[in-house]
């Protein structure tokens, strides 16, 4: 499986993909097709955590097979998304197939942990979002308590005026809401404890050289508990991350280590032994 994670890894990806060298606009156009044809799919990651070994939630990743060079990372399609507006069609379709996905999964009797949707700062403000997530509540019939959004750093570092209020009104309406990539973003902590979230995700990137990134992830685990955020470690590997990371209290885990991002047919038997599991 090609390593699609990391900056340096960006630049190639975006000039070639097995062999082939891409060219922006076409896939641009290509991203366009594949939302009117309704051909991006949704892989969800079970979110485990390490001290029960249970599945505690999910995340849902938007996945993209080109119909010429096959799989595009999201890394380069969600940035060609944002720099061409579709990421707003393209958030719309997952939020979409999401809540279809759970409205089955529970009229097919299985018990659908919490499952996490990424939100780009651009639907973010959107004056639309929250009538649309009403109306898509409605048209599926999900509760919101199923669902949370991932907001990066880079929201707030927008310095809009209206942050808050949109942190309120997604989580009056019932939705949880974590920062994503968290410690990333170079932003100054003092504006989390004005915000209204549940969850702060300890980026990848700290975990994987956790040796060399011991402190920072104290930090952020421990100014989680000061502000009573919950927390969760992402890009989690070896059973060397889970220790050094239980020994900080930290259980909620996300990463291969558990599982990776999963296709539907397999993260439904998943939910099939969860079920099992609670008879
Ligand atoms: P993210 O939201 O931080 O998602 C976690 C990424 O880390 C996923 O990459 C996941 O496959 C990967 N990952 C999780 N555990 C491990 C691990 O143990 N090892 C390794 N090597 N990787 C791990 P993915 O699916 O390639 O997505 C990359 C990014 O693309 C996401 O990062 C997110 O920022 C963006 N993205 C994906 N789907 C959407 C979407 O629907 N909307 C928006 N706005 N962004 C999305
Ligand atoms: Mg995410
Ligand atoms: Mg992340
Ligand atoms: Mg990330």
């Amino acid at each position: 499986q090609a390593k699609e994670n990391g900056a340096n890894n960006y630049i190639r990806y975006s000039k070639e993909i097995t062999g082939h060298v891409l060219n922006r606009l076409e896939l641009e156009n290509d991203l366009r097709d594949a939302l009117t044809n309704h051909s991006i799919m949704v892989y969800y990651q079970p979110k485990y955590n390490s001290q029960s070994n249970r599945m505690i939630g999910a995340e849902a990743l938007a996945r993209w097979q080109h119909p010429k060079y096959g799989y595009i990372p999201p890394n380069i399609f969600i940035r060609i998304a944002e720099e061409s507006q579709l990421i707003i069609e393209l958030e719309r379709e997952i939020i979409k197939i999401v809540f279809g996905q759970i409205r089955r999964w529970l009229d097919e009797g299985n018990q659908v942990p919490r499952t996490s949707i990424n939100l780009s700062s651009v639907q973010f403000y959107r004056d639309d979002l929250i009538p649309f997530l009403q109306e898509a509540l409605e048209i599926y019939q999900i509760s919101s308590e199923y669902i949370e959004f991932e907001l990066t750093e880079s929201i707030i570092l927008k310095d809009r005026i209206n942050v808050n209020e949109r942190f309120d009104e997604l989580i009056d309406m019932g939705f949880e809401l974590s920062i994503d990539d968290f410690g990333t973003g170079y932003s100054s902590l003092s504006y989390l404890h004005k915000l209204a979230i549940n969850r702060l995700k300890i980026d990848k990137s700290f975990i994987d050289d956790y040796h060399e990134n011991g402190e920072v992830i104290a930090t952020i685990i421990s100014l989680a508990k000061q502000l009573k955020l919950n927390v969760i470690a992402e890009g989690v590997e070896t059973k060397d991350q889970i220790d050094f990371l239980s020994d900080l209290s930290c259980y909620d885990i996300q990463g291969y280590y558990f599982s990776p991002p999963l296709p539907v047919s397999e993260y439904e038997r998943k939910l099939q032994t969860l079920r099992l599991s609670n008879l």
